[in-house]
């Protein structure tokens, strides 16, 4: 699935660099007590556009009433909506975590770091596209175009969509894993196995559901092809479980396994992937 790898580019060579830089920042803010504002928010955008390979030309900040950031393909320019993204993280922090362990500015720094990186990621997609026809992208904008409803009601399934939850999760975790203790940051290690996980079950014969199978199931007659097991023998279990691709019965069962275990697990050293891949 090289059209899926392509769309992800996950390990890109910058992603080191921009977690360091991420923390460094954050952990500064925090140690001075300065208030989590656009001020704030601008920062983490400027950084990660810094350690971005998309060449945008212009960058506008907008502050109005709408979510996110947009691309104008016309300029090559990004549009980010810093009040919008602060909102946007208000509105995250306060129902997406169960517990609120200690200094409650986590959960806001957080948020805004998932929110700025799901963005760029998406602005990233469109871009490869622009250079490349991708099949993965447009299959997506198709669904998108001709069945926003559907889109809407399964957003987090949709495989574009999918591939920013996990990319600005996972960011957003390990920027995070710099500056707060174990217990600090395990619900967040929670959340990127649920995004892993989405999309998959098991069917009443037995058989494991991936996440590409639910999002053709979406997608009908303009479905992308199947892999089967067999044919990615050479991809690790975290790989298949980050592209969406299938999985054995056993291995998601003992993905459930790890996941139900997952609060007694205070290894900060164990990431998600190293802990998955053990398996
Ligand atoms: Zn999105």
């Amino acid at each position: 699935m090289s059209e899926i790898n392509k769309v992800l580019n996950d390990e890109s060579k910058n992603d080191k660099e921009l977690i360091k830089e991420l923390s460094v920042y954050v952990k500064n803010h925090k140690n001075k007590k300065l208030p989590i504002n656009k001020e704030f928010v601008k920062g983490i955008i400027d950084i990660s556009l810094r350690n971005s390979e998309v060449d945008f030309k212009k960058i506008e900040f907008v502050n109005d009433m709408s979510i996110g950031a947009s691309w104008l393909p016309e300029s090559m320019g990004l549009e980010f909506n810093l009040t919008g993204a602060l909102k946007y993280a208000r509105l995250l922090k306060d129902y997406r975590f169960h517990s609120k362990v200690g200094d409650n500015d986590i959960f806001l720094y957080y948020s805004v770091i998932e929110f700025v990186i799901h963005e760029l990621t998406h602005a990233r997609q469109y871009y490869v596209n622009l250079i490349e026809k991708n099949e993965v992208y447009n299959s997506c904008e198709e669904l998108i175009e001709k069945k926003y409803d559907v889109y809407r009601v399964n957003h987090d399934k949709v495989l574009i969509e999918r591939y920013a939850h996990l990319r600005g999760h996972t960011l957003a975790y390990e920027v995070l894993s710099y500056i707060y203790s174990m217990e600090q940051i395990q619900e967040f290690r929670r959340i990127i196995y649920v995004y892993l996980l989405m999309g998959y079950k098991v069917n009443h014969n037995g058989d494991t559901i991936s996440a590409l199978d639910k999002y053709n199931e979406l997608m009908k007659e303009n479905s992308l092809p199947i892999v089967n097991i067999d044919s990615n023998d050479d991809m690790t279990l975290y790989d298949r479980l980050y592209l969406g691709l299938p999985i054995s019965t056993l291995e998601y069962h003992r993905l459930k396994l790890l996941y139900a275990d997952i609060w007694h697990n205070d290894d900060k050293t164990q990431r998600v992937k190293t802990l998955i891949n053990k398996l």
